[in-house]
């Protein structure tokens, strides 16, 4: 019956919150970074980041295998609502390298944290990389600022927006690693790979570094 049911959830969100603090590697930068392959919209987290796209509302393309429309789909309709809010505040298009919070509803992280990386179309250049370092660092800004404990980076930029997978998981590591030495706050950081390939260049650059 109900109570069951609510055991059951209670001990799958006791068994994540495990799966988060076992998980965190000691690095050289310190005990607080993480390698997690899996879907993001299942963890308990305190944010989950969502590599989104300029209007923020959440993907309409057909390739349904993004992060965004995983996201969305699982935090339901009011995320798009507070999306929508916060857009028509701005303005404008969100630009890329920003970051924007909301809450996570349906989804067991308390927040979502919204950024646009930049699309790659050809050669990646510095501006580029730039902007997807500042995508990683507004993040973690956001994350200080709301005294989040725990985060969780899918790989921004490397699905749709095709930037190179290694590069992007570099500037994903040093531009953490840069912000964890020098913040206030004990702040959690996962980076939340979701293939078998992305694990293998994540691994190499802890095992390297
Ligand atoms: P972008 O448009 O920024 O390139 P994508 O969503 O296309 O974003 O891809 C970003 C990364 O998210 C890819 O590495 C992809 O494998 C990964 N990804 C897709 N679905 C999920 C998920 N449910 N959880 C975590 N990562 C995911």
């Amino acid at each position: 019956g109900f109570l069951a049911l609510q055991d059951e959830l209670l001990q799958a969100e006791q068994k994540d919150q495990e799966i988060i603090d076992a998980m965190m590697l000691p690095t050289i930068s310190g005990p607080n970074l993480a390698l997690w392959r899996g879907d993001i919209t299942r963890l308990h987290a305190d944010a989950i980041v969502n590599a989104a796209n300029s209007e923020l509302l959440g993907c309409f393309c057909p390739c349904h295998g993004c992060v965004d429309n995983a996201i969305h789909s699982a935090a339901g309709l009011q995320l798009r609502e507070e999306c929508y809010i916060i857009m028509k505040r701005l303005g404008h298009q969100e630009p890329v390298g920003q970051a924007k919070i909301t809450s996570g509803y349906n989804l067991p992280c308390r927040y979502v944290i919204h950024t646009v990386g930049p699309v790659v179309i050809g050669r990646v250049t510095a501006l580029h990389s730039r902007q997807l370092e500042s995508c990683y660092r507004k993040c973690m800004e956001l994350a200080e600022q709301k005294g989040i404990r725990s985060i969780a980076f899918p790989c921004i930029s490397t699905g749709e927006y095709h930037f190179p997978r290694e590069k992007a998981a570099q500037i994903a590591v040093h531009t953490v690693r840069d912000f964890i030495q020098y913040s206030q706050n004990e702040i959690k950081v996962i980076f939340n790979v979701f293939t078998e390939r992305d694990e293998t260049i994540y691994q190499k650059i802890f095992d390297r570094e």
